[in-house]
């Protein structure tokens, strides 16, 4: 995972490492992450592995609801409990009795295991040997106390729903490809018989991998809508404008959708149908080798748009550059950059 992780990585990105990095044969991760965001807000540090059941097999059995396929292999005893559950074929105490039994195999040991090794800190220590749970460290509890906060049950959720969608589709991945609904601002695909599948939302996929930044400036930014002074936009890198001029170039592909900051997309000064200047351009590519580098279904949407390799997808970029600025001419920046980027 070139440079996701650099050199002293801080807590929301080793984070997202975990979250968007994993090579996943099944979904349990996502719903480890979600439980312990939510455990992390009750300020509990001890969790027994009975309360880790609860959300743990609710996230888990919602999810089987949306979508049938929760891992790579064809039986898993554990998603057949869940289903039950969702059928009212068993109680709660049976639920949880089987997730206690069956859920928790692999996942609390890789957890923290992104590509080969452990990321540099952990969230929790396993202490079921000793205590029968886990311990909840201060990182997670750090975690908790930051603006990204907010912003991570949106993406884990987001990272889950490509997944499952991924694995449901059982498509050839080179007839897989992510595409972008302006008007709804969601990600969606099309299934065998050409039937659209909403996956989800454009903004919650594509924070993490901006490291929850404006694409342009490195503001903070939040992806719901809950404050007003961080609305964030899906920007097209490559204008909109250019289309008529292009119409080989798919510009709502996800390769050429950024997240930005309203200052930076239309606010005095702003890039409205501008061409980015070229160090823009470069993060644009390290943006797009992060995508490429989560798995399905985003890499082969992203190896689809722009090229099999890390070199034939630089290429495109600055042909698309070159091509762009003969016709719009005017290059951009932003004004002011704040603190470091991604
Ligand atoms: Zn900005």
């Amino acid at each position: 995972m070139p440079q996701f992780l650099e050199t002293q990585p801080n807590t929301e990105t080793i984070w997202r490492a975990i979250i968007l990095f994993g090579r996943n044969v099944a979904t349990y991760k996502f719903a480890l992450g979600k439980s312990l965001l939510d455990l992390a807000s009750q300020e509990k540090t001890f969790i027994t592995m009975e309360e880790l059941a609860v959300p743990f097999s609710k996230h888990i059995s919602e999810h089987l609801k949306i979508n049938d396929k929760q891992g790579v292999s064809s039986s898993s005893k554990f998603l057949e409990q869940c289903r039950l559950y969702n059928n009212g074929q068993c109680t709660e105490d049976d639920l949880l009795s089987k997730t206690l039994a069956l859920g928790f195999n692999n996942v609390i040991d890789a957890f923290h295991v992104v590509g080969r090794s452990e990321v540099p800190k952990r969230f929790f220590l396993d202490e079921r040997k000793e205590r029968n749970g886990i311990n909840i460290t201060d990182d997670l509890l750090q975690l908790k106390e930051k603006l990204q906060y907010l912003n991570l049950p949106h993406e884990v959720e987001a990272r889950w729903r490509l997944v499952e969608t991924a694995w449901t589709l059982n498509l050839n991945p080179q007839l897989l490809e992510v595409k972008y609904d302006e008007s709804n601002r969601l990600l969606y695909t099309h299934n065998e018989d050409c039937s659209r599948i909403n996956i989800t939302s454009s903004r919650d996929s594509l924070n993490g991998y901006q490291k929850g930044k404006c694409f342009y400036c490195f503001r903070e930014i939040v992806i719901d809508d809950s404050d007003p002074d961080r609305l964030t936009d899906v920007d097209h890198f490559f204008p909109h404008k250019l289309k008529p001029f292009m119409p080989d170039i798919n510009f709502d592909g996800v390769w050429n959708l950024v997240l930005a900051c309203q200052e930076c997309n239309r606010g005095a000064g702003g890039k409205f149908e501008s061409i980015p200047q070229l160090p823009l351009l470069q993060r644009l590519h390290t943006r797009n080798e992060y995508l490429i580098n989560s798995h399905h279904p985003l890499r082969e949407t992203l190896i689809k748009q722009t090229g099999k390799t890390d070199s034939l997808r630089a290429q495109y970029l600055q042909q698309m550059d070159s091509r762009a600025i003969d016709l719009l001419i005017h290059r951009w920046a932003p004004r002011e950059k704040h603190d470091t980027g991604f």
